[in-house]
């Protein structure tokens, strides 16, 4: 071989070689602790989130979706939808043409039916031929378009953080690796409804979320993924205090007789009997000065809440802090969430370290439907159309990352990269067949001249 190719060959295979190989499928987890409004960080000592932000990004307030509970955020958060467009309208919903309902507390959340007019995250990646992980994702322990996540958990709140982690930490190992891993945790919602989230209590719960946080870290770096591995850190919503006071009745305005309450306050969502659609509205439209009463096709543009048969004829929003009871007896909570999204109390954190992310960078705002768009960019898989936007959020990425590039160029580089490896592969195959076919010409040639020559000799 000439000397010049066995002084290049070598740096071209340094070169090309990594880029083919080394070149791992992005990786993802998405985690969210249920009700963990933006400034709790600011409430207690953090040094995990304070860790993850100097060395990730910061976005201070999450504008989330409307209504701003539980069951439509994280929906939103895993399609990129308006609770309209992806169908999980409320905790508590009633579907009027097949006479269904949905609660969050009872098994109707199993029907696939409600789940339906959406593909989440998981189910969309799995179609693109990868694999996801979930422990106790809302939605994930449900079959949707005929698919639950490739691994999962049935939901069961006594399960520990520590737990959920670890297993979803062995799915990102095991040999068919997921590229995403979804994890819920329950609190700082829990106590935050329970004493409200101004309450000393508090402290507590933020102070053993960020020690959890810190379990993670740790997993993480113990694994060897904390520096392969996107994490982001959100939420749902955030929480509001609602004072003894501010309770307003609905016994005092309509008689029980003439409606069905399917959703619960601050927000609630009224069916009015047969005929009684006028007579339900005219009672409680004018009743309050802190209740705002609409038909459903009045409801605000801006809520994105209107064009879905599971909102309910009549509907009645709150101002933040005040409950909307039947009765005073009906039971009272002192924090509480699912108002207009606009408020700052109603509004959720985002944290996210990794790969993709810049490093030290803080952003003001940016809105919960973007997020799916943006875990889709960062995982190279395609999404489904939905209501955000990639570029309102391509700022939090680090522009010298692989992953963080658009999938036309990642695919153009592929393409390049691979043609030529694959060039170099054969140019380097076929001057060594080259060379060991006359080197074997070389070896055989000389014996027979070594046998010939003593017969010439004698
Ligand atoms: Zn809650």
């Amino acid at each position: 071989m000439p000397s010049y190719i066995c002084h290049i060959l070598p740096i071209l295979c340094v070169l090309v070689f990594p880029a083919l190989f080394t070149q791992e499928q992005p990786k993802l987890l998405l985690v969210s602790f249920d009700g963990f409004r933006w400034d709790y960080i600011y409430k207690a000592k953090t040094p995990n989130f304070s860790y993850i932000i100097q060395n990730g990004v910061h976005v201070k307030q999450v504008t989330n979706i409307f209504i701003t509970k539980t069951f439509p955020n994280h929906y939103t958060l895993s399609t990129g939808l308006y609770a309209e467009n992806h169908g999980i309208v409320a905790n508590e919903m009633y579907d009027s043409v097949l006479n269904k309902t949905f609660s969050m507390n009872n098994l109707e959340i199993y029907d696939s039916f409600w789940w339906e007019e959406a593909y989440p995250i998981w189910v969309s990646n799995q179609m693109q031929g990868y694999k996801s992980g979930a422990a106790m994702w809302p939605g994930t322990d449900v079959k949707i378009h005929g698919m639950f996540p490739s691994h999962y958990m049935t939901y069961n709140g006594s399960v520990s953080f520590e737990y959920r982690i670890n297993q979803l930490i062995k799915w990102f190992k095991s040999e068919q690796a997921i590229n995403i891993g979804l994890l819920y945790w329950e609190e700082p919602d829990e106590t935050g409804h329970m004493v409200g989230p101004d309450d000393p209590k508090m402290k507590k719960v933020i102070a053993d979320i960020d020690s959890k946080l810190g379990y993670l870290i740790v997993q993480l770096k113990t694994e060897g993924l904390w520096d392969k591995l996107n994490v982001i850190i959100t939420s749902d919503h955030g929480m509001a205090e609602v004072l003894q006071d501010r309770i307003i009745e609905l016994d005092q305005y309509i008689d029980r007789e003439m409606y069905t309450l399917v959703d619960h306050t601050p927000v609630v969502a009224i069916l009015p009997k047969e005929g009684k659609m006028e007579e339900v509205y005219k009672a409680l439209v004018h009743a309050h000065p802190n209740m705002t009463v609409y038909k459903k096709e009045e409801i605000p543009d801006h809520f994105h809440y209107k064009h879905n048969s599971r909102i309910q004829p009549i509907f009645a929003v709150v101002d933040n802090g005040w409950a909307l009871l039947q009765n005073k007896s009906d039971g009272f909570l002192l924090g509480n969430h699912g108002y207009d999204n606009t408020l700052q109390d109603m509004h959720p954190i985002f944290v996210a370290y990794g790969p993709a992310f810049k490093k030290n960078y803080f952003k003001e705002t940016m809105e919960s439907v973007d997020l799916y768009p943006l875990m889709c960019h960062i995982l190279g898989i395609s999404p489904l159309p939905n209501n955000g936007s990639i570029n309102r959020v391509l700022d939090l990425l680090d522009s010298t990352d692989p992953s963080s590039q658009t999938k036309a160029t990642d695919s153009y580089s592929w393409v390049l990269g691979a043609v030529f490896g694959i060039v170099i592969v054969a140019v380097f195959l076929v001057i060594f067949i080259k060379q060991v076919t006359l080197s074997q010409l070389h070896t055989v040639q000389v014996p027979q001249s070594e046998m010939t020559q003593p017969l010439l000799e004698g």
